[in-house]
Formats: structure tokens, sequence, C-alpha cells
């Protein structure tokens, strides 16, 4: 259907709404520790029943409203959205809204080789591929399960092979495997993948966070940068998180996602939903408002449209932004207050 656009919906600071973050499912097969530690999230955990999980068709229903106020670019995330069958399917349903101008899908990599082919066959442009070291050793600790990086680089040289723009993104925390950033950075650049550094996240309540884990961006720069010179580049797009730098020989670019050095809640665009439906405004965000129960109770797409207007519009979230600000009591305090996990969210 072309024409589902209506008036954009824009927040209290003037932000339009622009991206959807959808989280596909909530479980995961990694236990990586900096974000569901499996001493937290173990055999007994909760896990949403699939009764609770917005079916495909209430999905395409939703995106639908998000589009018509404003949402271009959707991110398929989770828990691990590989794990949701039936997703190549609900792909395509996504890659014929004419007015999507972007599809990417978040994932840990260790179901890409055998999926990568009919990723790409739906209409997947692009992947974000999470990996945090090369090192056997550190990379199974970091991630839980004993999983070795090799199955993730055959899934990322499969993304590749099928035609797929892939993205690396490492999650960099202190005395875990800042060891690997040179390595990771050697390694993408010979391969021509655009890695990207991620500042470790006050996340959820789970991940024990402390400011003194965070390497901060300038910090892998300057090491990068003093072994394999690199230049800054504009931003592409308004609102783009990772700030872009390119090596000086032209090989490869690398990104660095600062939410915690350097906020970017001012140009922040993104609305996310949880695997049951909840809608928030900010990844930090305690709470969500309820779009599954509108669908259950019937809502027409009017009502829906509605409903995310109002929440958009009432939005005045700059979670990081005040981080930034406060005092170190101030952050323990955040660290400690509700929050909702990252898997549940999407990241
Ligand atoms: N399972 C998929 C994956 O691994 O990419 C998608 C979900 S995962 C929550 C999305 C991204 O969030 C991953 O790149 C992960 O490393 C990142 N992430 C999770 N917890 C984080 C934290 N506390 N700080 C920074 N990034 C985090």
């Amino acid at each position: 259907m072309s024409g589902i656009k209506g008036t954009r919906a824009v927040d209290r600071r003037g932000r339009p709404l622009r991206d959807l973050r959808i989280s596909v499912i909530d479980r995961c097969n990694f236990r990586c520790t900096y974000c569901m530690p499996a001493e937290v999230f173990g055999p007994g955990y909760p896990f949403l029943p699939p009764s609770a999980l917005l079916s495909f068709a209430e999905l395409t229903r939703l995106v639908r409203a998000f589009v018509a106020l404003g949402v271009e670019k959707v991110r398929i995330t989770g828990g691990e959205p590989l794990l949701r069958s039936g997703l190549e399917r609900w792909i395509e349903d996504l890659a014929a809204i004419p007015e999507i101008r972007d599809i990417a899908l978040t994932t840990n990599g260790v179901l890409l080789a055998k999926k990568a082919k009919a990723l790409k066959a739906a209409g997947l442009r692009r992947v974000n591929v999470s990996l945090d070291s090369l090192d056997p050793v550190t990379f199974g600790r970091m991630n839980g399960r004993g999983t070795a990086p090799d199955v993730v680089l055959r899934g990322i040289e499969a993304a590749i092979d099928a035609g797929l723009q892939v993205k690396v993104n490492m999650v960099v925390k202190r005395g875990e495997n800042e060891r690997d950033i040179l390595p990771m950075a050697r390694y993408f650049k010979a391969l021509g993948v655009t890695l990207r550094f991620i500042e470790f996240m006050d996340v959820g309540t789970a991940n024990g966070w402390e400011m003194r884990d965070v390497v901060p961006s300038r910090e892998i720069l300057e090491r990068i940068h003093a072994e394999m010179p690199l230049e800054p580049l504009e931003p592409a797009y308004y609102g783009e998180v990772a700030k872009r730098y390119r090596y000086k020989d032209g090989t490869a670019e690398v990104g660095f996602i600062s939410s915690v050095t350097q906020a970017f809640c001012n140009t922040c665009t993104r609305a996310r939903l949880s695997a049951d439906g909840k809608l928030y405004t900010c990844l930090f965000a305690a709470d969500g408002f309820d779009l599954r129960r509108l669908l259950r109770e019937g809502a027409d797409d009017e009502t829906l449209r509605a409903a995310i207007r109002s929440v958009w519009a009432g939005r005045t979230d700059r979670y990081s932004e005040l981080r930034l600000q406060a005092t170190e009591a101030a952050q323990k305090a955040g660290a400690a207050r509700k929050k909702i996990e990252m898997f549940y969210i999407g990241g």
C-alpha cells in the first residue's frame, strides 16, 4: 500500500520519530556477561511464553502505524532475532512497504551462516553482527556459552557472500576485552568491514555496571590511530548514532557509539518495541506503553496511530545526557534504579 504516510510525530524536544527497533523475541542463545548473565538468566528464568509475543501480523500492523507517523528505518533485534522462526517470511512483508527505506538486523551471528542467503532473498539489506573478541577464551567467557569466535566469523563471511552489508559491533569492557581492540581493528580493516566500538552501558539492572568499567571511545580511537591512522567523516544523516572515522589508507571505516561519554540524546529519533508489544521511547526507560493490549482489544488503525503519536509527543527522555551531568553518587543511584533489560527491549 502506498500513501500510508500521515503527519510526522515530533516529541517535546523537537525530535522526529524516524527509527523503530523491534525486539522479536526475548530469548537468546548467548548469556553475555554484560547483558544476560547466566547466573541471573538460568534455566528457570521466566521468558515470555509464545502467546505473549506479538505475532508477525500484529507486528506488521504496528509497523504500518509507525510508518504513517514518520518511521523510515526498521531494525530487527532481540534477544536473538534469528531464534524467531518465520522471520524471513515476515521480512518479505516489511520489504513490501515502500516507505521503509532501510531494514536491518542485529544478531550475534551464530545462526547467520545458515540463514544469510534466505534473509537477503527476503529483502534484508544490512546486518550488524556482535562480536567482542577474536580470542576464543575471552569470547567464550564473555558470551557465557563458550562459543568460539570462528562460529560468528563464518556467519559474517556467509552474510558478505550473500550480498548483505555487514557491520561488526564490539562492546568494550575495562579489564575484560580491552586487549582485543587492536586485533579486532586489524582483522576487520583487512576484511574491509566497518567495526564499531560500543561503550559498555548501564542498561538493565543485571550487569553490575560501574563507570570504571567503561572504556571511553576517545581512548579506543587514540589506540587505533597510533597504529593505523584515522580521519573523521561527516555524519551520513541527522541523528547518526556512531561517530565515523576512515583509515587514512582508505581500507575501511570504524565507528564509535559513545552513549556514556558523549550522549546523543538531542538527536535521538528511535522508538523501541519490546517482544510483547510495549513501546519505549528510551533504552533506559522504566516503563513502556502497552500496544499489544490495544491490538488485542480490537483497536483500529487510527486508534493505534493516535496512541503512538501521543506517546511520542509526550517524550522528554534524555537519560544519557542526564547521566553525563550527574555526579558519581547519582550515577550509582541511576544504575540501581528500575530499568528494563536490553534483551527484552532490544539493543
Ligand atoms: N542478540 C543480538 C546481538 O547479539 O546482537 C541482538 C540483541 S543484543 C541486546 C544487541 C546489542 O546490544 C549487542 O551488540 C550487544 O553487544 C549490545 N549490548 C548488550 N548489553 C549491552 C551493554 N550493557 N552495553 C553496551 N552494549 C550492550
